[in-house]
């Protein structure tokens, strides 16, 4: 193998390191980043958001079921940890056992 070739060989190693850490490092950057929503925000007062389903308001939201929540709903986009991503609510952070008006079944 020529010095050439070899170096050409780190550089691929390089690169393909970086690749990999990308992933990890942008998911930690978004949890880093997004804050917890506020159930007092307009737009999570008016789908009913709550962090925890179990005080959500059966007179209010009566299709409301205590089993449903935003670790078991199709919009949640992660599911690590206590706080995690919703379509919803871009930029901000819901609990998983929290849960608003615009729960669906997640499939799978
Ligand atoms: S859309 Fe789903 S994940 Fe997002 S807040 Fe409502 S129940 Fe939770």
């Amino acid at each position: 193998m020529t010095s050439c070739s070899r170096r050409n060989l780190f550089k691929l190693a390089g690169a393909g390191s970086l690749a990999l850490l990308l992933p990890v490092t942008s998911r930690f950057g978004d949890a880093m980043a997004q804050e917890q929503l506020d159930p007092s925000d307009a737009q999570a007062k008016a789908l009913g958001y709550v962090h925890d389903t179990e005080q959500v308001d059966p007179a209010k939201w009566a299709s409301h079921e205590v089993s449903q929540n935003c670790a078991n709903c199709q919009l949640a986009q992660g599911n690590d940890g206590e706080w995690i991503g919703c379509a919803i609510f871009p930029g901000k952070q819901v609990n998983r056992d929290g849960w608003c008006s615009a729960w669906v079944q997640a499939q799978g």
